[in-house]
């Protein structure tokens, strides 16, 4: 039985390498399908389909879209989108738009701190695609004033250090409706970032389900085996689909390896037909 990774980023956002690396690394791997998944972008999409027609990999068109939760995010994971769809294109420009007015002023506060750095050495890291705080720890990692984005993102661009600025983003209802709009089944990303209790996560899946979710990601790189459990059954009770991936970024978070994360990752390839017969009914 093959593996799959419905969750992978690549230089269109915040991830390291383009998306024909990505594939090749997948095939090594073992993934017979995968979903490129970039934050607030699909334009890295039709260069993984290209990459995985010559590797017969089965790529499935995908996006990450921030929302807000309180003081903290949920991230909406969306599949099989019409990635072509308008509404769906102005919304994500509107998003990359809100990372260009906030980068700027994350720049003056590392600046203010005595670290020089400037917005054009981002931007060259990251040409025309979705710009975000990876971006920025790669900058300072460059530049000797951290060792690792881990250090950077305590240190400096992490909610609540120094140089945090907050983004204006949607709510998760609102996240959920975009990728409906464009006919994309819409999945919650690692649960984990839940900082609630069991009942509380359940209670919000509920929720969330009402307002338009389809899924949720059990498997995950860093989630214990009684986490995967636990998802699990929120899957079964609410009927659910069932997802997962690595969360693959190449240097950005350097202990994830695409298709099997820290090591033990297996998303399993039966998976894919249930999220495909819902893609169906609605496509
Ligand atoms: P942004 O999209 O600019 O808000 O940046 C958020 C992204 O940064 C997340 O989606 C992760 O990919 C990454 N990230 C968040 N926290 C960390 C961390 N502690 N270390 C490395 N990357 C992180
Ligand atoms: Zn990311
Ligand atoms: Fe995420
Ligand atoms: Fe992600």
């Amino acid at each position: 039985m093959s593996r799959i990774d419905l969750h992978l980023h690549t230089t269109y956002s915040d991830g390291s390498l383009p998306p024909t690396e990505v594939l090749g690394l997948a095939q090594k791997a073992g993934v017979s399908a995968l979903a490129i998944t970039d934050h607030d972008i699909v334009d890295g999409i039709p260069e993984a389909i290209e990459a995985g027609a010559h590797l017969g990999i089965e790529v499935i068109p995908g996006i990450e879209i921030s929302s807000r939760y309180g003081e903290s995010e949920l991230h909406m994971l969306g599949y099989f989108l019409d990635w072509q769809d308008s509404e769906l294109s102005s919304r994500l420009a509107e998003l990359r738009a809100s990372r260009h007015r906030r980068n700027p002023r994350i720049i003056e506060k590392l600046n203010e701190l005595g670290l020089d750095l400037t917005y054009e050495e981002v931007k060259a890291l990251v040409g025309t695609g979705s710009i975000g705080r990876p971006h920025i720890a790669r900058v300072l990692m460059a530049k000797g004033y951290v060792r690792s984005a881990k250090e950077a993102f305590d240190r400096y661009l992490a909610e609540g250090a120094a140089a945090y600025v907050p983004r204006d983003l949607p709510e998760p209802a609102e996240a959920i409706a975009w990728i409906r709009t464009a006919r994309g089944i819409p999945v919650l990303a690692h649960p984990t970032w839940v900082k609630e209790s069991a009942e509380g996560l359940f209670a919000l899946c509920d929720k969330l389900k009402a307002e338009g979710l389809g899924g949720i990601e059990v498997h995950y790189s860093t989630h214990k085996p009684q986490q995967t459990s636990q998802f699990l059954e929120i899957a079964r009770r609410l009927d659910l689909l069932v997802t997962g991936g690595s969360d693959f970024h190449g240097l950005t978070k350097p202990d994830i390896e695409v298709g099997v994360g820290r090591g033990n990752l297996k998303v399993p390839e039966k998976l894919l037909e249930p999220l495909k017969k819902a893609a169906r009914t609605v496509h």
